[in-house]
């Protein structure tokens, strides 16, 4: 069964529409982004999954109910953990208190303090909310996410305003809850997270999904074009290469290709051969943001 499945999904508010013809599943176990700029529509469809907004059109259905289902609603509550952009909690309590207070709305939640240090709060467990730093008060958002031990955690920008540390120990997190079988549905604008994180994605622009896939093959990159980049030898001119270059830059020749290897063949063979190195030598496929900007920007 899929954890999550989405056919033809449509939102408008008013006159504006918001998410339009919108499908996809997320199986059981699986980390799957959505991508795409500000207004692209995901955070519309994040909350119609977990139930807190109506739909326009479409079938949906999170954890084999159907969301909006009134009767079913509260049972959904209890196996989801929902990170939101911005979280309203009360900044008088501590962070023991207030994570204590919603384990208590599931049956059976993870205990507090492992939570508390599993997003490394050990040290502020008693301090007041309204004195945490943002990032720490983002890390207590995730807490609140995962305190009840949900089968499926949506998170909404989970690691916007993190230091380097923080994000690197949120996707620590992420992937340890993953590696224990809870499926994540998230949404993030970097696309390092979505690499390091993500088993598949989805690319959203003005309303729709343009492409989805797994980040290494999201919009054709397994295949596409190569650049091999060095720089050249002493004493040696881009006319001595056994292989055309497709420019210089920054003291680096360039070669773009669709077939790196026999590129690379006769390129380190010319080079042993003579004694040479080339210094510098790297070989790179299109980035998930080179994909990601071509998608999100060509005109359609
Ligand atoms: P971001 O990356 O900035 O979080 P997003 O992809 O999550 O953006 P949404 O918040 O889903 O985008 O918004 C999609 C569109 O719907 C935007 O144009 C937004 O202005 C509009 N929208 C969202 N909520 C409402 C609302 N309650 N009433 C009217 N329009 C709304």
């Amino acid at each position: 069964m899929a954890a999550i499945s989405v056919r033809n999904l449509a939102k408008n508010y008013g006159d504006k529409r918001a998410v339009a013809d919108v499908s996809f599943d997320v199986s059981q176990g699986e980390v799957f982004a959505l991508l795409g700029p500000n207004g692209a529509g995901k955070t519309t469809i994040i909350e119609i999954l977990e139930g807190f907004r109506d739909r326009s059109a479409g079938e949906v259905e999170t954890l084999g109910v159907d969301p909006a289902n009134r009767q079913t609603q509260r049972w959904l509550r209890t196996r989801i953990g929902v990170v939101l952009q911005e979280l309203a909690v009360e900044p008088f309590y501590s962070v023991r208190q207030v994570l204590t207070r919603n384990a208590g709305f599931f049956p059976s939640p993870r205990p507090v303090d492992e939570v508390i240090a599993l997003v490394g709060l050990t040290e502020k467990a008693d301090a007041r909310v309204r004195t945490l730093s943002g990032g720490q008060q983002r890390r207590l958002d995730v807490g609140l996410g995962i305190v009840g031990n949900p089968e499926l955690l949506f998170l909404d920008e989970p690691t916007t305003g993190l230091d380097p540390s923080g994000r690197r120990d949120s996707w620590e997190l992420i992937r340890k809850l993953a590696s224990e079988g809870t499926t994540v549905l998230l949404t993030t604008h970097y696309m390092d997270e979505v690499e390091a994180l993500a088993d598949r994605v989805a690319v959203l622009n003005d309303s729709q999904i343009v492409a989805s896939g797994t980040p290494a093959s999201l919009g054709g990159r397994d295949s596409g074009v190569v650049t091999i980049r060095f720089a050249l030898p002493q004493g040696i001119s881009a006319s001595d290469l056994p292989v055309p270059i497709l420019g210089e830059s920054d003291g680096l020749v360039e070669i773009q290709t669709e077939d790196e290897l026999p590129v690379l063949h006769a390129l380190s063979g010319w080079a042993l051969d003579r004694n040479l190195r080339l210094p510098g030598l790297s070989v790179a496929r299109v980035t998930l943001e080179d994909v990601y900007l071509k998608l999100t920007r060509d005109p359609r």
